[in-house]
């Protein structure tokens, strides 16, 4: 009896370590199946460390699935805390925060909302994802069969389901109206940042006109709730609204904090360095960078650290003085921070981690180890 529970152990061991699918046999010893619920669940999420976006998408394909006569259980999730700005918004609007998700047990179906990047989200490679709505560039993102994809070159995913709710002639309540907006201000920086388009405008403008929701003073609370780094550790600073990517095999990680008086993080900056030094070692990163984003000029003032800062000098031609640079008309990671840096490490030799190969023989082992116990 004990051998066999070994034998369970180190197969379920060796099949996350190869993130061969797994999610079958962990259900078959009982537990986890028991989770399931009898009606067809579809789980829909947004990124990791979310933002408005990643939780106000969820919540309004949510709604807007129901409204379309989806009759499947539909729960919105997400895949980490709410960060300040998002918590005044679920306030406001007096909403259920969404289900707080580490693994798909439970769910039949997976929608992406806000991204589609697997650095960013849970893995997916065994999921059935169905919908996939974004306004990211695709990275590395394959499916199975073929699934819904709505993806537009506008600032925000609510601005994709608001033209769906418009499309469709479908009722927009007053609190979908209000997180649309609320998502839509977040990601475009009150219409400012450059990746606005004409279509957040009307957007919030059309949604502001049926709810009498006043944008422009609620967005600017909205934003100021989220500028408040006060009771927040160098490490919540340097996580909260930070993306991993992988580009050319050099892993990056591009951290946000939005503010209005830049010299309140400065201040913190020797702290705030060490925590992203201790990620770069920990997580084997390259380029860590911490982008502190003046809400009201719109300019960054980043924070950089890793083995190729010198490609942060190239990509945005300025030089990195104790470990910080100001970036004149920054704003955006999605049309500037990252494009910039991801551009000039597709330059750079590729990265090979030579603790990749020996990973790979450590596993190959178990398994053989494994196949002997299951042949005695
Ligand atoms: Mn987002
Ligand atoms: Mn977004």
């Amino acid at each position: 009896m004990k051998a066999n529970y070994l034998i369970f152990i180190i197969i379920s061991i060796n099949l996350i370590n190869c993130s061969i699918p797994f999610l079958n046999i962990l259900y078959e010893n009982g537990s986890v199946a028991n989770l399931k619920s009898p009606a067809h669940t579809t789980y829909i999420y947004g990124h990791k460390n979310p933002d408005a976006d990643a939780i106000c998408s969820a919540i309004v394909l949510a709604d807007y699935l129901k409204k379309s006569g989806n009759t499947n259980n539909i729960v919105p999730c997400r895949l980490g805390k709410l960060n300040k700005e998002t918590q005044y918004i679920i306030n406001f609007f007096e909403v259920d925060s969404p289900v707080l998700i580490y693994d798909l047990s439970g769910a039949d179906d997976v929608i992406l909302v806000d991204h589609n990047s697997p650095s960013q989200s849970l893995d997916f490679k065994n999921a059935n994802i169905v919908g996939l709505y974004d306004h990211h560039a695709i990275t590395g993102f394959e499916t199975k069969d073929p699934i819904k994809v709505i993806i537009e070159p506008v600032g925000c995913t609510c601005t994709i389901l608001y033209k769906l709710y418009k499309s469709n002639n479908i009722t927009i309540s007053y609190k979908m109206a209000g997180l649309m907006i609320s998502a839509i201000i977040s990601d475009t920086l009150l219409l400012k940042s450059p990746i606005t388009t004409q279509d957040d405008i009307n957007a919030v403008n059309e949604l502001s006109a049926l709810t009498g929701i006043d944008y422009k003073n609620y967005g600017f609370n909205m934003l100021l709730k989220g500028t408040d780094v006060s009771d927040l550790t160098e490490k919540d600073i340097i996580t909260f609204d930070s993306k991993s990517y992988t580009v050319n095999g050099y892993k990056i990680e591009i951290a946000f904090v939005n503010i209005v008086d830049v010299s309140e993080i400065l201040i913190r900056k020797e702290k705030l360095l060490k925590e992203m030094n201790k990620s770069i070692d920990e997580n084997k990163i390259q380029l860590f960078v911490l982008t502190i984003v003046d809400i009201i000029d719109m300019d960054s003032t980043i924070l950089v650290s890793g083995s190729i800062t010198n490609v942060v000098e190239k990509a945005f031609n300025v030089t990195i003085s104790d470990n910080e640079a100001f970036l004149k008309g920054i704003s955006s990671r999605k049309k500037q921070v990252y494009p910039y840096i991801s551009n000039v490490i597709n330059e750079l030799p590729e990265y090979i981690n030579s603790n990749f190969n020996k990973k790979i023989e450590v596993n190959l082992s178990y398994l053989i180890l494994t196949l002997l116990f299951l042949l005695i």
